[in-house]
């Protein structure tokens, strides 16, 4: 398939003919645990998409999550835990991010946080920052993963870098089957969207620097504060690059109808040859973008149209990916 990643020349480091599927059982949660505990990289289900995980303490267990994703190391990692309790031995928790962790947490909401000083994370986890991206995820599989293992997980979306997110083991499969040893087979992704980027300012003010299944809103009622002006246009989170999730093949937005060679994906009242939602439904739209990117990228036709999808509620964060997808 035509991903941008496979522009990215490098082999594999450790072929793997095809990785091994694990049902979530008992017996599949332990093989997971302890090959993260031996340092390997497993692809595990989350509520928002497939993350490629590996313990975040171990630099060489961290260095294969950058190698097999083909990720520039200036791009920082985000740490799963189980529990507030495990996200205050890496990171320093106010009181605003007690409060968000009790409104959001488990759920698809990442703090950036200071790094606490002494936390057992691999200096490549945070690309050199003073700062830890965190997130407690409430898919059941992760959370037993994470509970078996007893690890704190590095784990970005399991795909080649700057190609489309994974939302099923089938699109981790097409993008990493030859470099990720065992997938856990968790089904379809519920949010199908990557989690919302919040960084919480030593100075009192926060931001949202990548929008996702919970809105500015929604954290700015729990904060009581809005956020700060839009200042941040630096790297911060390089979720935010231009061009990100691409499918390998022109994008073009906000097409109510589309011509003979594209493949168009529909929203609403706009059928297209496969639907976000035809109901309109903006939850729905979300779970399914990257499964309608990915059937696009791997369709006959050279381009594909999108149909305009509102600006509302989650739909701020399907249009943010879908922008990128386009740039
Ligand atoms: P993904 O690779 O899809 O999991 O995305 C992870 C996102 O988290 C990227 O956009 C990172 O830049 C962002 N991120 C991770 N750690 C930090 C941090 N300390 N400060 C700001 N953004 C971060
Ligand atoms: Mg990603």
């Amino acid at each position: 398939m035509a991903y941008s990643a496979a522009a990215m020349p490098d082999k594999p480091q450790a072929p793997h003919l095809r990785p091994q599927l694990l049902v979530p059982d008992p017996a599949g949660i332990a093989a997971a645990a302890q090959a993260l505990l031996a340092g390997q990289l497993v692809a595990v289900p989350t509520e928002t998409v497939y993350g490629l995980a590996a313990r975040a303490d171990s630099a060489d267990a961290v260095a294969a999550i950058y190698r097999a994703k083909g990720r520039p190391d200036f791009n920082p990692l985000i740490v799963h835990v189980l529990d507030v309790a495990q996200a205050e031995t890496i990171a320093v928790l106010d009181d605003r991010a007690k409060q968000l962790a009790a409104a959001f947490w488990p759920g698809a909401l990442t703090m950036v946080l200071p790094l606490r000083a002494g936390a057992r994370i691999a200096p490549a986890v945070t690309a050199g920052l003073p700062t830890i991206a965190l997130r407690c995820p409430a898919h059941p599989a992760m959370r037993s993963v994470l509970l078996e293992s007893g690890l704190a997980l590095a784990a970005p979306s399991a795909n080649r870098s700057g190609a489309v997110s994974p939302t099923t083991p089938a699109h981790v499969m097409s993008s990493l089957g030859d470099r990720v040893p065992l997938v856990l087979d968790g089904g379809a992704c519920a949010a199908g969207i990557e989690s919302t980027i919040v960084a919480l300012r030593a100075d009192g003010g926060w931001q949202v620097l990548r929008p996702g299944p919970i809105t500015e809103a929604q954290i700015s009622t729990v904060l009581g504060q809005e956020s700060d002006a839009a200042t941040s246009t630096g790297i911060e989170a390089p979720g935010q690059l231009a061009s990100h999730y691409a499918p390998g093949k022109p994008v073009r937005l906000d097409a109510e109808a589309a011509a003979a060679d594209e493949f168009h994906i529909g929203f609403g009242v706009v059928a297209g040859d496969m639907t976000l939602s035809a109901s309109g439904d903006l939850a729905e739209a979300a779970a399914r973008l990257y499964d309608c990117l990915h059937r696009a990228a791997a369709a006959d036709q050279p381009r594909i149209a999108v149909a305009p999808v509102p600006d509302e509620g989650i739909g701020a964060a399907i249009n943010d990916r879908l922008r990128r997808a386009a740039a």
